[in-house]
């Protein structure tokens, strides 16, 4: 689709957005809407073949741009992200995107099973658990049952009181089974493993 290509703005055509990934020339058949409000030209084909549980559009068979959208809960940033591992091309950096935009990946990647981005994930959520962010690591590594990465982050938050930890597990919505462990084997640490 040539016309992809050389067009040097944001938008291919009657309101349809480009696709972020550089170079693609791939047709864009659907729209993905950020919350944030900025829209992506994205292909149904690469969906279906790199996610498990992307929510369709409402129609791909159309020049409509509404029909074509999706509205998603991620942000601009993430689904940048998120859409380059839906193309066959080198993966991001991870190493150079803020916490917040990693963490909301490593979720949204969990939630629509993104599979060529989930363990990279993982990876720098543990690495970043030893620096400043052991519990928000441990809440997304009970969430998701890796359960060696909870077991490591938690250790690193035993520095920190139930209040402290019943207020991130609420923040960062964590199921309250998870933060009802940590409170409850607190006190055993470090004779036994949290999870
Ligand atoms: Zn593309």
């Amino acid at each position: 689709m040539s016309e992809v290509a050389s067009d040097p703005g944001n938008t291919v055509a009657d309101g349809v957005p480009k696709c972020p990934v550089d170079d693609c020339n791939l047709t864009v058949d659907v729209i993905l809407r950020s919350s944030d409000g900025e829209s992506f030209g994205a292909h149904q084909f690469n969906l279906e073949c790199y996610s498990a549980s992307f929510p369709p559009a409402a129609s791909t068979t159309t020049n409509s741009p509404e029909e074509m959208t999706v509205e998603l809960t991620e942000t601009a940033a993430v689904l940048r992200l998120i859409l380059q591992y839906m193309h066959n091309v080198r993966q991001p950096d991870l190493s150079k995107v803020s916490f917040l935009v990693l963490s909301s990946l490593a979720e949204a990647v969990e939630k629509y099973l993104v599979f060529s981005a989930i363990d990279v994930c993982k990876v720098f959520m543990d690495k970043l658990s030893k620096d400043d962010y052991p519990s928000e690591v441990l809440m997304y590594a009970a969430k998701h049952d890796y359960l060696d990465l909870a077991d490591k982050a938690a250790r690193l938050t035993l520095g920190k009181s139930d209040s402290e930890m019943v207020a991130a597990a609420e923040g960062l919505q964590a199921p309250a089974l998870v933060i009802l462990k940590w409170v409850g084997m607190h006190s055993l640490i470090p004779r036994v493993n949290l999870y």
